[in-house]
């Protein structure tokens, strides 16, 4: 299957305190980290996404859109698991609405550690994540 040429980023925020998103902004609006220099767009809706990016903890209320959204996926995509408590729930582990990690609910390919995670780090998740996808696209 063919991948669009520039590869469509959904973010999905499962309970994040908005740590990570201020850095994803700012891996974004910086010239120097420029995700658009790697061919990245970000997009509204979920489902022309080639890569869900998914920031923060799974909370009891984000959870049935998380599976909803990745459930009725229709083509190949890559998850990024992006920040401490979405990869292992961080500071937030043992709060009460919270479930666990991402990987729990869905299958990771990208993690990417940090509170928040560098712009730096960021940008190298999504490089990473590019490679993976094209592999699932019969591409390389
Ligand atoms: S990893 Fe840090 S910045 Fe990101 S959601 Fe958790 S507490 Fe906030």
């Amino acid at each position: 299957m063919e991948m669009s040429s520039n590869p469509k980023i959904f973010r999905i925020n499962t309970g994040s305190c908005n740590g990570c998103d201020v850095e994803i902004a700012a891996s974004v609006m910086s010239s120097r980290f420029d995700l658009q220099k790697l061919g990245c767009e970000y997009i509204e809706t979920s489902e022309d996404a080639d890569i869900f990016m998914i920031t923060g903890p799974v909370t009891a209320r984000s959870l049935p859109f998380l599976k909803e959204v990745i459930k009725n996926h229709k083509k190949p995509y890559v998850v990024i698991s992006l920040g401490t408590c979405s990869v292992t729930c961080g500071i937030f582990r043992d709060s009460y609405p919270i479930l666990g990690p991402v990987d729990s609910y869905v299958n990771v390919d990208v993690n990417v550690a940090g509170c928040p995670p560098r712009p730096q780090a960021i940008l190298e998740g999504v490089k990473t994540a590019i490679e993976i996808l094209k592999r699932k696209n019969n591409e390389i």
